[in-house]
């Protein structure tokens, strides 16, 4: 029953975009007004004008308004083209002592053809009221017959090669498009994509689907069974929803409907029974389930789809939670949303959405106080939630198998504003977490990060933490030797909170130690901290490392630390200023600059 055998396309790829045209023949045809009216104004084109400015306002543009009605959308820009050829060849012969504006006129629609943006409107304008303005100024001058014949050769040719180039890259960039829109597994569209399709018609609700135990079928029987399921159970929930909605598949085994119908709920309980129903995968009958959210859209019309659909997935979360198969979006699941389940959800959108951001805090040398570097340090711009800190989702995207993706986000992030701030000279260090040394391609990545920006290693620390995997695991030492050998400085981080031996610092390629901020954020409180923190710091001096006191608190411990002759050569923290967006930082920068020059 319900065998699905060949992968099903669900919805194929588009070769033309009808919006883009209809700009593109909007655009053509202001343009042609202009220049008829234009062509009115000028008395220098002598009486042939007229007929000229006429057929400008009139005829082309109902030439093209038929030409875009009649003809396929796909045909439009090329057969509009040659219609417009054929006028300009028409008043060649027709009207002589026009031809030259005429030919100004091919010209310039030649342009349009090119490329349909606003500047090439400019573009074309411009070069087809000086066209007039020459041919006005040589009006008396006749052309050769052989002339004509030449241009009218020349034209159709110059004609041909743009509309033909124009209409490859449309095309290219419609399939781009598409690519971007849709998911590769299914056909059916993709996150951004159903978010492209939220302007489109109508919302009811939207529906958030999650599979029940398609992992368990996934790790048991491998991706390509998985993957078959998942083909079979779109193509499925296709056929459920027709006309009534637009499906999408916005995750792993996560898919979503915007229903355009008046019952949505009939349909999630259709949905739901599609994905009951047993599938074939080869030998093997497997049965999945499912836990649907639903949110309707309020009677009187606005709640905008996005929030629309974070309430669905809330309600999803909190199906799944309650083993409830459809549960409707309320009041209550709102406020169930402040806990980690609802957050899981929102980490892939966070992802797409640009939400991860690093906040830098700038380190200072301790005697000058000069800006010698700043550390990056992870903050989620929740659209909901505000700004949460790095305790309050690492854990969790790091849980959900994302850690690998948000390494790569902070070196990127790290490597394009050391690149930015590179003319202040001042370096930049990130962190990434101890498992994320178990992953041998990661100095690869950062090497490569850091090429792309142009960034030289040197001015990149990368940051661990004090973890006893990190000799322990053969895996680890050698990505740190990797990391050594690229040219990066590695600090040590919360050093005095875990377990390092002397020997285990001189093994690996070290080059500076963080002393933890708890130590010296009470350091002038505590003597058993300040002995810590000087032990410490004399430590690293013995190693030839550079010393880093995280959490100055005030200016006072930075008085002490001088005072009291520590060997610490850096300082962080909230006395020196708070981690912040990019954009102040260089704001900070440049102020404390201007203040030690001035
Ligand atoms: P960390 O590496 O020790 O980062 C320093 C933390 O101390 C930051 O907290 C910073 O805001 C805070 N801090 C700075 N100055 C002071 C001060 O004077 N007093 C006090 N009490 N705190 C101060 P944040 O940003 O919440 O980061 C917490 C931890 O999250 C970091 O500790 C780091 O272990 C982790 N983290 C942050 N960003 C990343 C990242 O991009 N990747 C990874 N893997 N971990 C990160
Ligand atoms: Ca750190
Ligand atoms: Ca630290």
């Amino acid at each position: 029953e319900n065998r699905v055998s060949a992968a099903p396309r669900i919805e194929p790829e588009p070769r033309w975009d009808p919006v883009l045209v209809r700009r593109i023949v909007v655009i053509r045809t202001v343009s042609t007004v202009a220049l008829g009216i234009a062509a009115f104004l000028l008395p220098m084109l002598g009486p042939g004008r007229y007929w000229l400015g006429l057929l400008l306002v009139f005829a082309v543009p109902a030439g093209s308004f038929v030409v875009y009605v009649v003809v396929p959308p796909d045909r439009v820009l090329a057969t509009s083209t040659v219609v417009d050829m054929v006028w300009t060849v028409a008043i060649a012969f027709v009207m002589p002592s026009v031809y030259g504006p005429a030919m100004m006129v091919a010209i310039s629609m030649l342009s349009f053809v090119a490329n349909e943006d606003s500047r090439s409107l400019w573009i074309a304008s411009t070069i087809g009221v000086l066209g007039f303005g020459l041919a006005g100024a040589v009006r008396q001058i006749d052309f050769a017959l052989v002339d004509m014949i030449v241009f009218v050769m020349l034209l159709p040719l110059a004609f041909f090669v743009a509309v033909t180039q124009r209409e490859r890259e449309v095309r290219h960039q419609v399939r781009i498009r598409h690519r971007v829109e849709h998911d590769g597994l299914t056909g059916l569209r993709n996150r951004a994509g159903l978010t492209a399709a939220m302007g489109d018609r109508e919302v009811t609700a939207v529906i958030a689907l999650d599979l029940d135990g398609f992992k368990d079928i996934n790790d048991t029987l491998g991706h390509d069974a998985g993957d078959e399921l998942l083909i079979a159970l779109a193509s499925r929930m296709t056929g459920v929803v027709g006309h009534r909605g637009t499906l999408a598949r916005t995750g792993g085994d996560e898919f979503a409907v915007l229903a355009h119908c008046p019952d949505p709920e009939t349909l999630a309980f259709e949905l739901l029974q599609a994905c009951r129903h047993r599938v074939t995968l080869g030998e093997i009958d497997v049965g999945v389930g499912a836990s649907i959210g639903l949110a309707f859209a309020a009677p009187n019309g606005h709640v905008d789809p996005q929030e629309l659909m974070r309430r669905a997935d809330l309600a999803m979360y909190e199906a799944k939670r309650t083993q409830g198969g459809v549960k409707r979006w309320s009041d209550q699941t709102r406020s169930a949303s402040r806990n980690r389940i609802s957050l899981t959800g929102d980490v892939e959108r966070a992802f797409e959405n640009d939400e991860f951001v690093l906040y830098f805090q700038p380190i200072v040398d301790a005697v000058s106080g000069e800006v010698v570097d700043s550390e990056g340090l992870l903050r989620w711009l929740h659209p909901t939630h505000g700004l949460l800190l790095p305790n309050d989702f690492l854990e969790l995207v790091e849980g959900i198998g994302r850690r690998g993706a948000m390494d790569r986000l902070v070196f990127d992030r790290a490597a394009r504003f050391a690149a930015r701030i590179r003319p202040f000279n001042v370096g930049v260090s990130l962190n990434v977490s101890a498992a994320s040394l178990l992953r041998s391609s990661l100095p690869q990545t950062l090497a490569a990060t850091l090429a792309r920006h142009d960034v030289v290693p040197r001015r990149i620390t990368v940051e661990v933490i004090e973890d006893e995997m990190l000799d322990e695991h053969a895996t680890a030492r050698a990505v740190l030797s990797a990391l050594g050998e690229l040219g990066v400085g590695i600090a040590i981080d919360d050093f005095g909170t875990g377990h390092s031996s002397l020997s285990r610092l001189r093994r690996l390629p070290v080059t500076s130690l963080k002393i933890d901020r708890t130590f010296v954020s009470a350091m002038l409180a505590s003597d058993d901290d300040e002995a810590i923190v000087g032990a410490v710091s004399r430590l690293g001096q013995s190693l030839d490392l550079l010393v880093v006191a995280e959490g100055v608190e005030d200016m006072a411990v930075r008085d002490h630390i001088v005072a009291a002759d520590l060997p610490i050569d850096r300082l962080q923290g909230y006395g020196v200023a708070r981690p912040m967006p990019e954009d102040d930082l260089v704001e900070w920068i440049e102020a404390r600059r201007r203040v030690t020059v001035g």
